[in-house]
């Protein structure tokens, strides 16, 4: 892989006025590409550690790109540092200065004599005209290495790397991007998924992990010559043993993939939500064309609800409490009754922070999914706060009726 250092200059990076947003949205840019930052570095405007950081990042890759520090002012040091790293002596580049007063021009405006000092540039630097500011970008070759020099201000910087930077890089460099798949995992810890994984080794495949709260995510990259059925062997193995959990590769979220396994069954499924207060139905909503299979849903917080609604007896609720195991199944049986449905879930739980007592503190949930088979319970003891408690508990929800769904 290409590999690239990445440099933002200014005093105001270094004494925490600006975050360095330049250095994140290029390697964003450039991931895609199969192109690895090896380093991201900030320097303050001071000539010496200029300098240094150019020799050092031109010795480690073939690409540097640098942001800031092309401004008429005297903190502005980068031609500077250049010039001295390099050993290019300072010039006046009449396409530069012919594009910093072609800018003036258009402002209309009368250039100040200090801008005469963004036309001076190293010799042999190759102009990359900046439309949108007055500091013109460059580039030098040294050795083998292309190092271009933006613009602090973003929406410049962003502009020079579309128009100039990544084409020229593209026609420069032979790239070849990375495979890379996707494995969305919910319910298991990144450690259990390690630990399943650790001694898979294949050729050719990096496996890396990424949270995405409630999932976990496992990042495969695949060298970019290796054959498809390989890797869908590979991913097929890394799914195998991290089971039924891995619910979709390179795939929408949980709400969505439980939503088209619905679909492509012909099947629906009604929800009575009690400790979640409707987000498991609000999240199966966010899939367009969920109404094909989303048909009904009630939230049933009080005991009469749950009575009314899903057929729970009193004496159920005054014998085993509100949250329970009986209580789960009926609220899920008595919503598929009622809504006629393929599927009904039921979730009954302490989300929080009051309510909880020794026997179910906070965090204790009951999920029951009814279907064709008969009815499944799980009992779950979630850890934080509300939103928290919430959110696992509708993943752990929509991961059962994702099984229920895919068993059958
Ligand atoms: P300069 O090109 O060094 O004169 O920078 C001009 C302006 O661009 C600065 O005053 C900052 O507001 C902004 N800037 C410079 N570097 C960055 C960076 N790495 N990320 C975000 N903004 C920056
Ligand atoms: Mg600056």
């Amino acid at each position: 892989m290409l590999r690239v250092v990445l440099l933002a200059q200014g005093n105001e990076l270094t004494t925490g006025q600006t975050v360095d947003t330049n250095s994140n949205w290029i390697a964003e840019q450039l991931f895609p590409l199969g192109i690895e930052v090896v380093r991201v570095v900030t320097v303050p405007d001071d000539l010496p550690q200029l300098v240094e950081v150019l020799a050092d990042a031109a010795g480690r890759a073939p690409l540097v790109i640098s942001t800031g520090g092309l401004g008429p002012t005297r903190d502005d040091l980068t031609t500077e540092a250049v010039s001295k790293a390099f050993g290019l002596p300072l010039a006046m580049n009449s396409e530069a200065m012919g594009q910093v007063a072609e800018r003036y021009r258009q402002m209309g405006r009368e250039m100040p004599e200090i801008n005469r000092k963004q036309a001076i540039l190293p010799e042999g630097a190759t102009v990359h005209e900046n439309r949108r500011g007055t500091a013109p970008a460059f580039s030098v070759e040294v050795d083998g290495t292309h190092l271009f020099f933006l613009p602090g201000v973003p929406h410049e910087m962003r502009a020079l790397m579309r128009d100039s930077v990544l084409p020229t890089v593209l026609r420069v460099f032979d790239l070849q991007p990375p495979i890379r798949r996707i494995v969305r995992v919910i319910g298991l810890g990144e450690s259990t998924i390690e630990t399943r994984l650790a001694d898979l080794h294949i050729d050719g495949m990096v496996i890396g992990f990424r949270t995405k709260m409630p999932e976990n995510q496992v990042k495969l990259r695949f060298r970019s010559n290796m054959p498809t059925e390989d890797i869908d062997r590979a991913v097929a193995e890394v799914r195998r043993r991290i089971g039924w959990r891995a619910f979709g590769v390179d795939s929408g979220d949980l709400g969505e993939v439980v939503g088209h396994a619905l679909a492509a069954r012909d099947q629906t499924v009604a929800l009575a939500e009690s400790c979640t207060a409707g987000a498991i139905t609000a999240w199966l909503g966010q899939t367009p064309g969920a109404s094909r299979y989303l048909m009904e849903s009630a939230v049933v917080y009080s005991n009469a609800a749950k009575t009314r609604t899903c057929g729970v007896p009193e004496a159920m609720l005054i014998e085993h409490g509100a949250v329970s195991e009986p209580v789960a199944r009926q609220l899920a049986e008595g919503i598929r009754e009622r809504a006629d449905t393929t599927w009904g879930v039921g979730i009954t739980g302490v989300a929080g922070p009051g309510g909880g007592s020794a026997e179910k503190p906070v965090g204790t949930v009951h999920i029951a999914v009814a279907g064709p088979a008969g009815t499944v319970h799980r009992l779950l003891r979630l850890p934080g706060d509300r939103p928290r408690v919430q959110s696992l508990a509708s993943a752990a929800a929509l991961a059962m009726l994702f099984r229920s769904v895919t068993a059958t």
